[in-house]
């Protein structure tokens, strides 16, 4: 269950730390190749290091052999003082609380002793409370104020009251409404700028620096809880974005960045960002856009920078929905684009689409998508195989935003409408993903989750982390204990518990729209 995998790698820290240190541990529950690509491991990561009495070493999870790797030293959990646990889905509380049983660090088992669980990520930032027989205490909103207060923390002679005390820390034994934190000014917060580059794996989006442009997103789609949870938005100046790409490319053995934005032309100054690095010929890696900004000239600039699939997002053609949701592109638009992009040479293009948005008219959905790829393949003569890779998600429920009211069992409703993707669009120049609705059920179960979830969680890590183990837990834990899953919430818990900075009135105003002009059944 536990390995020292050290991998070849360029600027790793080599701290001769002190016995007395502070000792982190920075675990994130997913293998090498994504926890590289989390910005978080390498802020954490060389933050921490840099101060005096507090010694990091980071741990990731190999799914394949369902074994813990540390990366930096042979330190077990329970010789840590604080296991600090970055999560970006649900998932990774199932994969937390499988390594927390084996290593008997539950809290329940644990009791006061060390190592302190501390968890972080936007689904728990969201919704804290399937966390409670898993972790100590979980980091509401961004990690910098977390980071911070570290060494006040590590000297505490009782770490979890000082936790307890602040204002963006859940503690599951206190009553009290915590509140998100967000940086307020992107330019004066801490950047690692020197990044670890590992040698071996590639990381998920390439190798390269990992450049944050912007956090938060100003769309609020109906779906998306990061657009809800991050809010607001805020960017880097250009400056600020320059100075990092000019240092941390010093430090790096290639010459590309990797964007992170979750709505990058929203950002005034992109352009001119992508701009200056094209002209210091810097290869970059784009994140999934929005279709409705993309003109023909940053198509352009996102080809001369190496990208070799334009991935964007329309969730859905249907105009009247689209415009409902926050996703507002008319087909006439989306075709310019997809046209443009064959035009100016990508090999292919990614596109998101969502189902669920309205009860029984995904043949129309269907039929709109096969007609216009058609279309463009008979106009463009497209010869490129697979030149359309379409993902079909289904609707999620998620925490935070105006569908936290379905139940998570509504996602298995969508299994037929998925099919009918797959079954009508896959072609010599279409590839299509659905993604699993019984995986999206689970999903949504735990983000929608109370305390008693918790014991869900728990009882699938014990059997493994497959779905068949997820169904099986669900079952003996018996469905009673769970009532959500079927019928919702008309109350949410986390609204009681957490301040994530969004209005309950406005998701239930918005729901209800939703609703009346897209659902029948609810
Ligand atoms: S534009 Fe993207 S990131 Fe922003 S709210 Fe919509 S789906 Fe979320």
């Amino acid at each position: 269950m536990f390995v020292v995998k050290r991998r070849k790698e360029v600027n790793p820290f080599f701290k001769r730390g002190r016995p007395t240190d502070f000792k982190v541990g920075v675990f994130i529950p997913l293998p090498y190749e994504a926890a590289m690509s989390s910005t978080f491991t390498h802020m954490a990561y060389a933050f921490l290091n840099g101060v005096d009495s507090v010694s990091a070493y980071r741990y990731v999870y190999d799914f394949k052999e369902d074994v813990v790797e540390a990366l930096d030293s042979n330190l077990p959990f329970n010789k840590l003082d604080m296991l600090l646990v970055s999560t970006s889905f649900e998932f990774d509380y199932v994969t937390l609380a499988r390594v927390l049983l084996r290593f008997n660090l539950l809290p329940k088992v644990k009791g006061g002793s060390k190592p302190l669980v501390v968890v972080g990520g936007i689904a728990s930032t969201a919704n804290p409370l399937p966390l409670a027989g898993i972790a100590d205490a979980v980091v509401l909103g961004e990690g910098e104020a977390f980071l911070e207060k570290l060494p006040e923390i590590s000297t505490a002679s009782n770490p979890l009251d000082v936790l307890s005390g602040l204002d963006f820390v859940f503690t599951f034994s206190s009553d009290v409404i915590k509140r998100r934190y967000f940086v307020d000014d992107l330019n004066a917060s801490y950047y690692p700028r020197i990044q670890v580059y590992p040698l071996e794996e590639e990381p998920i989006y390439g190798h390269g620096l990992r450049v944050e442009v912007s956090r938060g997103c100003r769309r609020f789609c109906a779906f998306c809880m990061e657009g809800h949870v991050m809010n607001p938005f805020r960017f880097r100046s250009l400056t600020t974005l320059r100075n990092i790409v000019e240092y941390g490319l010093k430090y790096s053995p290639v010459k590309r960045v990797v964007i992170y934005s979750l709505s990058l032309f929203d950002v005034p100054h992109a352009d001119a960002f992508l701009n200056y690095l094209s002209n210091e010929s810097i290869e970059a890696s784009i994140p999934s856009l929005r279709p409705d900004y993309l003109t023909l000239s940053r198509l352009e600039v996102v080809k001369a920078l190496g990208q070799k699939t334009l991935t964007i997002a329309p969730e859905t053609l249907n105009k009247h929905i689209g415009c409902l949701i926050g996703k507002c592109v008319d087909q006439e638009t989306l075709s310019e684009v997809l046209s443009n992009a064959y035009r100016v040479g990508f090999n292919h293009v990614k596109m998101y689409f969502i189902e669920g948005f309205t009860e029984g008219d995904v043949e129309e959905n269907v039929t709109k998508l096969k007609n216009l790829i058609s279309k463009l393949v008979s106009e463009l003569n497209i010869k490129k195989r697979k030149f359309f890779r379409i993902t079909v998600n289904p609707l999620i429920p998620k925490p935070w935003t105006p569908y936290q009211y379905l139940p998570p069992s509504y996602v298995l409703n969508l299994r037929k409408a998925l099919e009918l993707y797959v079954s009508e669009l896959k072609s010599k120049y279409v590839e299509v993903e659905t993604y699993d609705v019984n995986w999206g059920f689970a999903q949504s179960v735990i983000a929608l989750g109370n305390e008693e979830t918790s014991n869900l969680i728990i009882e699938w890590a014990r059997n493994g982390l497959g779905i068949s183990s997820f169904k099986r837990a669900l079952k003996d834990l018996s469905l009673n204990m769970f009532k959500y899953v079927s019928h919702g919430w008309e109350d949410p818990p986390w609204i009681h518990r957490v301040d994530v900075g969004v209005n309950t009135k406005y998701l239930t105003t918005r729901f209800n729209i939703l609703r009346h002009k897209t659902f029948k059944s609810f």
